[in-house]
């Protein structure tokens, strides 16, 4: 069970996160919609804290952490327990996708080498690059590095993986294999949180869909129940130029 309380955060006296509370159940795939600026990749960024929160409690089963007072070795232990994918991948270029999915598992998980290079062949292949291990990032494809971006995740096993639009840097044609690939993640029981503005995807991947605007979460339900009956107006609109 992972539990997130009141988390806030302010940008120059504006509240981009206004005392979000939310609950998340193991396997559960929570998708996180809204305008631009609603406050959802600031949202993610604390979870991982990539973003430094004003305040926050965050519990990962027995784990539990106050944002607002969190030390050097508190960001470490809440960092083996989540992992994050982004928009524009973020690899290390000098690194091969082998060395990229090897590296948080020798820095943060203290892996010997060998453990992290057998886990870190299995996870590639899990996501179809078992012929792409030794290459750089320059000579894959945008959809085959974001593939390496979520094998590097998963291969952290976190109990809570986060997306920011993963696929939303890809050309089209590309968005459909990493789409695959993480629907494939959820299926096996991946506890998630991911931001997307691919509406057709979010319906097919989320168990619970969030609609945030101003920092505050004004809708939530499960998928069927967001699309297809929204209680609120803000969303009906939203949801309509999305589709
Ligand atoms: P998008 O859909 O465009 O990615 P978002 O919902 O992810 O939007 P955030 O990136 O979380 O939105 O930004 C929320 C608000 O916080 C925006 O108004 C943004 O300008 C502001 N903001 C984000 N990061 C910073 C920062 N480092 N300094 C100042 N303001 C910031
Ligand atoms: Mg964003």
């Amino acid at each position: 069970m992972i539990k997130i309380s009141n988390l806030t955060k302010e940008f120059s006296g504006v509240k981009v996160l206004d005392g979000l509370d939310l609950e998340i159940n193991e396997g559960d795939v929570v998708a996180l919609i809204g305008a631009s600026g609603a406050g959802k990749s600031t949202f993610l960024r604390s979870i991982d804290y990539l973003e430094e929160a004003d305040s926050g409690i965050i519990e990962i089963d027995n784990f539990k952490v106050d944002l607002a007072n969190i030390n050097k070795k508190e960001i470490l232990e809440l960092r083996r327990r989540t992992a994050m994918v982004f928009q524009q991948f973020n690899l290390f270029e000098r690194k091969t996708a082998l060395e990229n999915v090897m590296e948080g598992l020798t820095q943060v998980k203290k892996l010997s080498k060998e453990e992290a290079k057998s886990l870190a062949e299995e996870g590639l292949k899990t996501v179809g690059l078992e012929d792409r291990m030794d290459y750089y990032p320059k000579f894959l494809s945008g959809g085959q590095k974001q593939r390496v971006g979520i094998a590097r995740a998963a291969a952290m096993n976190p109990k809570l993986l986060l997306l920011d639009e993963p696929t939303s840097a890809l050309d089209p044609e590309l968005v459909y294999e990493v789409q695959e690939t993480i629907l494939k993640l959820a299926k096996a029981g991946q506890t998630m949180v991911i931001v997307s503005h691919e509406m057709d995807f979010v319906y097919n991947v989320a168990t619970k869909v969030l609609f945030l605007e101003k920092g505050k979460i004004i809708e939530e339900g499960s998928p069927e129940e967001v699309f297809n009956r929204p209680k609120n107006d803000r969303v009906r609109d939203f949801l309509m130029r999305h589709n």
